[in-house]
């Protein structure tokens, strides 16, 4: 098995529908399967000409657009390994994911241009059609917890995750899927390859701007795509949003951080007859190991919350410090075992052994499993905070805070206290006109008290215009934390 046997058969079944298209400021540019793989054989002859060789790792620093999705396409064609980059990277964080992936090259925007230009005078190169265990990926994770590491994906793990989706997804060639994720990031990427392997179509657009994700959605009838809570929330919050244009998204993923009750709430009902799916994963694990249904969402409210079962490969225990499993309905660390879990980390044995106990990769995930085997996440295990010896789950009091009227977002984080040990710190963004003064703080807390034990409600509360989020919309929580010390 190889990433690019989907777009070979897609090749064969329609070779003049549209796979690909980009929606730039400066226009749209259409690519059918046929100009597709042409263009990719193309590009890879051009990384050949330039020394690149199979096994070599490809940097490639790109906001989502054609370009960059033809280059990582044409690395998985000549057996290279694609180091798509975080766009968001000061230079020195930049410079050490190049100087650890040993990077033979490196294309930015505007190298991938020059590119272009250059494949289209070439023969395209045939497909090394590269085994299962090669190296398709490293993606460095990072921005939210500390210190990045490149995490090695295989063709395999790419593969069996992207079957673990399709099987509870029925991805189909029909589909046409919005790519707005960042593709340096598991959830785009993993996208791209999930349609690349059905061979259904996909937009991509540079940026994400909730009216022009909106016109998108309206104008070209997209019918499904992958968000983070904070994506959808802009979108639903948008001035002017029309829930009437955009009906035709039918098949909504979303996952990477915790979805804010309410807010689910709201897409339920702006979306009556859509599918959503709530997944759950991590770079380590090439995308969702974890998936639940749209029945869950419409049906059993106790089920709303849950990611779902372990998807069909995947096996999910939870375990405690020593690595036994817990009872179910018990709090304990997320393990995960199957064919979608890394190769390790590049160039780190250390992370690599640490990140593995008995065969089972340790996600650093709080969470519970029910009876039935619905998995529910809790916390990562190190935002989690203990005040005076007992734990408290950020998520809990995020959606206490968020039930409140005047709150639009809450992101809680521990901070360090002489007395309790760590103290719970609660950011706040208001809604619109409401006031943030010491009053609000007061009237916050009581909230919380009313629906909260004591020692999980906020000692302190700041209030913030805007929430700080990485690159893939998640609430960067380490930055929270630094300015609460501050
Ligand atoms: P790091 O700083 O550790 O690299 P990251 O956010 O960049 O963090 P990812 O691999 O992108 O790392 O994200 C995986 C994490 O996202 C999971 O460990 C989990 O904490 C969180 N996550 C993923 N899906 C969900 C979900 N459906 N609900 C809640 N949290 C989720």
């Amino acid at each position: 098995m190889y990433l690019t046997q989907g777009l070979q058969r897609a090749l064969q079944r329609h070779p003049e529908r549209i796979a690909l298209t980009h929606l730039g400021d400066d226009g749209v540019r259409r690519h059918t399967w046929a100009a597709l793989l042409k263009s990719v054989g193309r590009h890879a002859a051009a990384l050949a000409k330039r020394g690149v060789r199979a096994g070599d790792r490809v940097a490639i620093v790109s906001p989502n657009d054609d370009r960059l999705v033809i280059a990582i396409l044409a690395c998985w064609w000549m057996g290279t390994v694609a180091c798509p980059l975080n766009t968001r990277w000061a230079a020195p964080e930049r410079e050490q994911a190049l100087e650890d992936s040993g990077a033979t090259v490196m294309l930015d925007a505007d190298a991938l241009a020059g590119l272009a230009v250059e494949a289209a005078k070439l023969e395209p190169m045939p497909d090394t059609r590269t085994g299962g265990d090669a190296l398709a990926a490293i993606l460095y994770t990072g921005g939210t917890t500390g210190k990045s590491k490149g995490v090695m994906l295989s063709h395999a793990n790419f593969w069996t995750a992207s079957m673990t989706r399709g099987a509870e997804l029925n991805n189909s060639p029909q589909s046409l899927s919005l790519l707005v994720a960042p593709l340096f990031h598991v959830a785009g990427l993993g996208r791209l390859v999930g349609q690349s392997i059905v061979g259904g179509s996909c937009i991509t657009m540079s940026q994400f701007r909730p009216a022009s994700v909106l016109e998108a959605i309206a104008e070209h009838r997209i019918t499904d795509t992958i968000v983070v809570p904070t994506m959808l929330q802009s979108l639903l919050d948008e001035p002017g949003f029309d829930a009437t244009r955009v009906q035709s998204l039918d098949r909504i993923a979303f996952g990477a951080a915790p979805m804010p009750p309410d807010l689910l709430d709201r897409a339920l009902e702006t979306w009556p007859d859509a599918e959503f799916f709530q997944a759950y994963g991590l770079t380590e694990t090439a995308g969702a190991v974890c998936i639940n249904l749209p029945e869950n969402h419409r049906g059993a409210r106790r089920l709303l919350n849950s990611v779902g079962r372990a998807g069909l490969g995947a096996e999910i225990l939870i375990v405690d410090e020593s690595g036994n499993e817990r009872p179910r309905g018990e709090v304990g660390e997320i393990v995960v075992r199957g064919p979608m879990v890394m190769r390790g980390y590049w160039n780190n044995p250390e992370a690599t052994a640490a990140a593995f106990r008995d065969g089972w990769f340790r996600t650093g995930d709080a969470g519970r499993m029910d009876a039935d085997g619905y998995l529910f996440i809790v916390d990562r295990l190190k935002d989690m905070i203990i005040s005076g010896g007992e734990n408290v789950y950020c998520a809990e009091v995020e959606a206490a805070l968020r039930t409140h009227p005047q709150v639009a977002q809450a992101a809680v984080v521990g901070v360090p206290d002489a007395r309790w040990g760590e103290a719970v710190h609660a950011v706040v963004v208001l809604m619109p006109g409401a006031a943030a003064n010491e009053q609000q703080v007061t009237e916050l807390r009581a909230w919380c008290r009313e629906r909260l034990a004591g020692y999980k409600c906020p000692r302190s509360i700041a209030f913030v215009n805007a929430l700080p989020l990485s690159a893939a919309g998640k609430v960067l929580k380490n930055v929270l934390r630094e300015q609460a010390r501050a």
